[in-house]
């Protein structure tokens, strides 16, 4: 499961969506866009922020709700998808049955209809009054390629969400391909010197080559997060490190990564000393994918035996 920082593109929709999650976000939205634009990741997210019950924004991946979004056991999260096969009216109904139970965890309840335009008319019917005034502690998000299909009052009833396709992000400077290639394949193999080999290769670069290396990095990470959601990649050129990096590092060591290239783009803007960069990036990158971390139970040894105070 993704932030919505680390959801690609759709940035006026990322807007719109952050402004609702912090006034009174619709009970009923419908999200619509074309095949492949990754609308599972879209509803997981979202759903994900409506049952987030952490500080600061929405989904903040680290309460004990988003945990279990991202194990996917969250007993609060229901997922209605028939795959190819039409939603019947006895589908509808059972979603009825089950929004009128009070929720499990916490104080909400999310829906997710994938696939909502192959409910047949009479499940759309059956939906409607509960659609309307649903609970308050429910909330539905209908997923759609073809909004179309939906009655006009299934759709009146829902807050519209346009999702744009992903544009795979073109690259303009190809002499920085084959530095990205080098430093993502030796991080996918935890090789460090590999990793300060291929960012040397960024180390003469202008500050906006700088950033539009770094673009390429966030780009490929976020990629490799994508790879189990079958979302197509937005950067084809480096397909096999994406894969690689999928099989070798966490979501979270992979999101943690998009930070740490979109800082470093961020600090170019005001300190282009490009080597030292080149040497933060490998070297961060290293601690963040592959670096032990010392937990509390051993940092409590260690002072114990006289050891540094960590
Ligand atoms: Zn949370």
């Amino acid at each position: 499961m993704l932030g919505l920082e680390h959801l690609p593109g759709n940035d006026a929709l990322k807007v719109s969506l952050r402004t609702a999650l912090h006034r009174r976000f619709p009970q009923a939205v419908l999200l619509s866009g074309p095949e492949g634009c990754g609308e599972s990741d879209w509803a997981h997210t979202i759903a994900a922020a409506l049952l987030c019950t952490g500080a600061g924004e929405h989904p903040c991946m680290t309460c004990a709700s988003c945990r279990k979004m991202a194990h996917q056991t969250h007993p609060d999260f229901i997922v209605i998808d028939e795959g190819d096969s039409e939603i019947k009216v006895d589908t509808a109904r059972r979603i009825r049955e089950e929004a009128a139970i009070l929720p499990n965890d916490g104080e909400r309840k999310v829906f997710w209809i994938a696939h909502a335009d192959r409910m047949n008319s009479s499940a759309q019917n059956a939906l409607l009054k509960v659609l309307e005034e649903p609970p308050r502690y429910v909330f539905f998000l209908l997923t759609a390629c073809q909004p179309g299909a939906l009655l006009q009052t299934i759709r009146s009833r829902c807050t519209l969400y346009q999702l744009e396709p992903p544009h795979t992000t073109p690259i303009d400077t190809p002499e920085l391909l084959e530095p990205a290639r080098i430093f993502l394949s030796a991080l996918a193999r935890g090789e460090e010197y590999g990793m300060l080999l291929g960012a040397n290769g960024f180390a003469k670069a202008n500050k906006a080559t700088f950033q539009q290396a770094m673009t390429i990095l966030c780009t490929a990470v976020r990629d490799a997060a994508l790879v189990s959601s079958g979302c197509p990649p937005l950067l084809p050129a480096l397909a096999t490190e994406t894969r690689a990096l999928a099989g070798a590092l966490t979501t979270a060591k992979l999101l943690a990564l998009y930070d740490h290239f979109s800082l470093l783009s961020r600090r170019a803007e005001v300190n282009a000393s490009s080597p030292i960069q080149c040497a933060v990036l490998a070297a961060g990158a290293y601690q963040i994918g592959y670096a032990p971390r010392l937990d509390v139970s051993t940092s409590k040894r260690l002072n114990k035996n006289g050891g540094n105070t960590i």
